[in-house]
């Protein structure tokens, strides 16, 4: 990374961005520290922390700043960073280093006891102390650097805690809390890790190299070297690596890892097979047409990590409310540690103790961990089921929905029309007809453009593209072909054009220089698990399905009543479903809309969470929804609204056992039944409590 685009500017400023990887940012605290410690660098533009994804992005002006002297900074915490690309130096050495330490202190600890059951009290106190220091090398580190960026974070803590045990004469207490704290925190990052990889798991679905044909040979190449229009094979039972159109060969590819949908898709010469993807039995020869970083699935993962940096709304709570919390709960250590000795004449020590039992349970660490992997496991599980959802806070929103708007044509149906009868009106002979709409819809990509179009070719009759073609979205079409002016479209287009229409025909008509040239009658199916659908949205507390078309009334009434919905609006035009979509909100409260068409895209814009029919091919669907299905199964929002409101219960039950056990080990602290050990083991084994749970997301269904 730290790619630098340089752009044209007398002072010379250098934009440049940076992504590194942070060992020991666990925590916000650790944020705050990392934030302090880099901003005053002359040059640095901006830092942002993705806490779960170990990551820190930066931009900075790349004359004034250079990726080392922000590496050497942070080194200074005690932190350690490096560019994302970049192997970490020294891997492992740190670890080892602590690990040795944190053993040497066991072995203190329980040399120090020995001592102390034999009765040589003075020994084992200098044992004790010794294995509070040793243990406490570490995290003093670590606290002096948060010191100097003027934080408190758990190690300052720690350290406060421990020196005040010492000075309390709590001995063992002070080298047990420090040999703990070491376990818990390894335990702690050994738990963050395994989400980090369980969540990486999921997406890490494409190869690193291809088998590329070249000149009757084959060979391995990486694939950042595949160009456009390489030839690769892509051996029976392999992992597709790359998009690409098949040229030889056929068989069938389970998609399961792009869309969710595990039935395996045939694949013939001229069909695009995905990267991710898994070829069946056949042997398959593709002709590349993207490369490595532009293929469906590297968009994809782009999306899901864009969507997982994004942060939602319950999660700014939990992180306002920590940055409350904190410092309330130090402000109470220290009243606790003063007013009752002070005011009351209490023994000094017997206080001084329960308010550094309050330190220890001051740090929110388990509060603010949670919510971001729960967000992250469910993102993560729904785009693995063929969801794609754009961010934690359309989860909260999908969570909340009480209405849903269908689209017709191409999302209730299955847009794979066909055309079943074409009519004259004129002395034209039908097959010129169809020549004409075909010339002006085969550059459409409506579903009834591409029926006829597909209609036309089928019936061996040419299809020559018609100039000057217009989309008219909830309309029809226009081009020209020789010289004339081609229209193909509803009764409401042919309405507005002034050209009259017989009267209770299905389809759409086609006129030819003004005049009515005959019509082309259209069959859809609906989808099968339409109906399906509908009663489970039902079930999870819809309170109204709506049915939303451009097409006629009668065809609207026939699908609303197939699939049970409660209404249906018909010869609507986008801004029209646009505007029906606002009233809609008002009168039921959230609502979701499912299009699959680029005239859904105003009333997409227009609801609460809006869904797009995201399969191969639509990809304007995939840039301009909140959701996408990936396979085009309208069983998968029932899904998505139980997986959300799955993710909004855990994120509360989480909330809820952090908040339990703090608020348990507050009343105990004041009370003097807590101990500074128990207070550090109900810290880390709520943090590992919480992130289990969270992970348990993964598996939704
Ligand atoms: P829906 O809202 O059901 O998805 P649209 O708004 O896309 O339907 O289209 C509404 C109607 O407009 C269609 O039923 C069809 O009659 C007409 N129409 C739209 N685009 C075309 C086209 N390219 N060719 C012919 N008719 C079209
Ligand atoms: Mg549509």
């Amino acid at each position: 990374m730290a790619v630098a685009e340089p752009v044209a500017c007398p002072t010379c400023e250098l934009h440049a961005e940076a992504v590194f990887r942070v060992e020991g940012m666990d925590c916000s605290e650790e944020v705050v520290i990392l934030e302090r410690r880099l901003k005053p660098l002359e040059g640095l533009e901006s830092v942002s922390a993705d806490l779960l994804g170990q990551r820190l992005h930066v931009k900075y002006d790349a004359a004034k700043l250079t990726t080392s002297v922000m590496v050497d900074a942070v080194g200074q915490t005690g932190m350690r960073m490096w560019l994302e690309h970049e192997e970490p130096a020294a891997s492992g050495a740190d670890v080892r280093r602590r690990w040795r330490l944190v053993l040497a202190s066991g072995g203190a600890i329980g040399a120090g006891l020995a001592l102390s059951a034999a009765g040589q009290a003075a020994a084992s106190a200098v044992l004790l102390t010794l294995a509070a220091a040793i243990g406490g090398v570490f995290p003093a580190r670590r606290a002096v650097a948060a010191v100097r960026s003027r934080t408190l974070d758990i190690n300052t803590l720690m350290v406060i805690a421990v020196a005040g045990a010492l000075v309390l004469g709590e001995f063992l207490e002070a080298a047990t809390v420090v040999f703990l704290f070491a376990i818990a925190q390894w335990l702690e990052v050994r738990t963050l890790e395994r989400a980090r990889q369980a969540i990486h798991a999921l997406l890490d679905l494409s190869p690193r190299d291809a088998l590329v044909r070249h000149g009757g040979h084959e060979h391995r190449v990486p694939l950042e070297e595949i160009g456009l229009g390489d030839e690769i094979i892509v051996r029976p039972g392999d992992k597709v690596p790359l998009d690409g159109r098949v040229v030889q060969g056929a068989g069938d590819v389970n998609e399961a890892p792009l869309t969710g949908e595990s039935r395996p898709v045939d694949k013939r010469p001229g069909d695009e097979v995905y990267a991710g993807t898994i070829n069946g039995r056949g042997a398959l020869v593709l002709r590349i047409t993207r490369l490595a970083r532009d293929t469906r699935l590297a968009r994809i993962i782009h999306l899901v990590e864009t969507a997982q940096a994004s942060r939602a709304p319950v999660q700014s709570f939990v992180d306002r409310f920590a940055r409350i919390y904190t410092p309330a709960v130090l402000a109470l250590a220290l009243a606790v540690a003063l007013v009752p000795p002070l005011a009351l004449g209490a023994d000094a020590a017997t206080w001084i103790y329960r308010a550094l039992v309050l330190l220890v349970i001051s740090c929110p660490c388990a509060l603010v961990i949670s919510t971001p992997v729960s967000i992250v496991s469910a993102l993560s599980a729904a785009a693995r089921n063929g969801v794609l959802v754009k961010g934690g806070a359309f989860l909260e929103r999908l969570g909340a929905v009480r209405i849903v708007a269908f689209d017709k044509t191409g999302t209730l149906t299955r847009g794979d029309l066909r055309v079943v009868d074409v009519v004259t009106t004129d002395a034209l002979p039908a097959a010129e007809v169809l020549h004409y709409a075909a010339a002006v819809e085969s550059q459409s990509e409506h579903p009834v453009g591409r029926a006829i179009a597909e209609h036309a070719r089928a019936s061996a009759i040419p299809v020559h593209p018609a100039a000057r073609f217009t989309a008219l979205p909830g309309l029809g079409a226009e081009g020209e072909v020789r010289g004339q002016t081609v229209l193909v479209g509803n009764e409401r287009l042919f309405a507005e054009r002034g050209i009259a229409v017989p009267d209770g025909k299905a389809g759409v008509f086609v006129a030819i220089g003004g005049r009515l040239a005959g019509s082309i009658a259209l069959a859809d199916r609906p989808r099968e698990t339409a109906r399906e659908a509908v009663e489970l949205l039902r079930a999870q507390g819809v309170r109204r399905i709506v049915v939303v078309t451009g097409d006629r009334d009668d065809a609207a009434r026939a699908i609303a009543a197939e699939v049970g919905a409660d209404e249906h609006r018909a010869g609507l035009l986008p801004a029209e479903k646009h505007t029906l979509v606002g009233s809609l909100r008002e009168q039921y409260g959230t609502l979701l809309m499912v299009g699959d068409g680029i005239n859904d895209a105003p009333a997409l814009a227009a609801a609460d969470v809006g869904v797009a029919m995201g399969a191969a091919g639509s990809d304007v669907a995939l840039e301009t929804a909140d959701v996408a299905l990936m396979s085009d199964e309208l069983l998968r929002l029932p899904y998505a609204i139980r997986l959300a409101r799955a993710t909004l219960r855990n994120v509360r039950t989480n909330v809820a056992i952090s908040l339990a056990l703090k608020a348990a080990f507050l009343v105990m602290a004041i009370a003097g039944s807590a101990t500074l050990w128990m207070a550090v083991l109900a810290d880390t084994g709520a943090s590992v409590i919480v992130v289990g749970n969270a992970l348990r997301l993964l598996r939704t269904r």
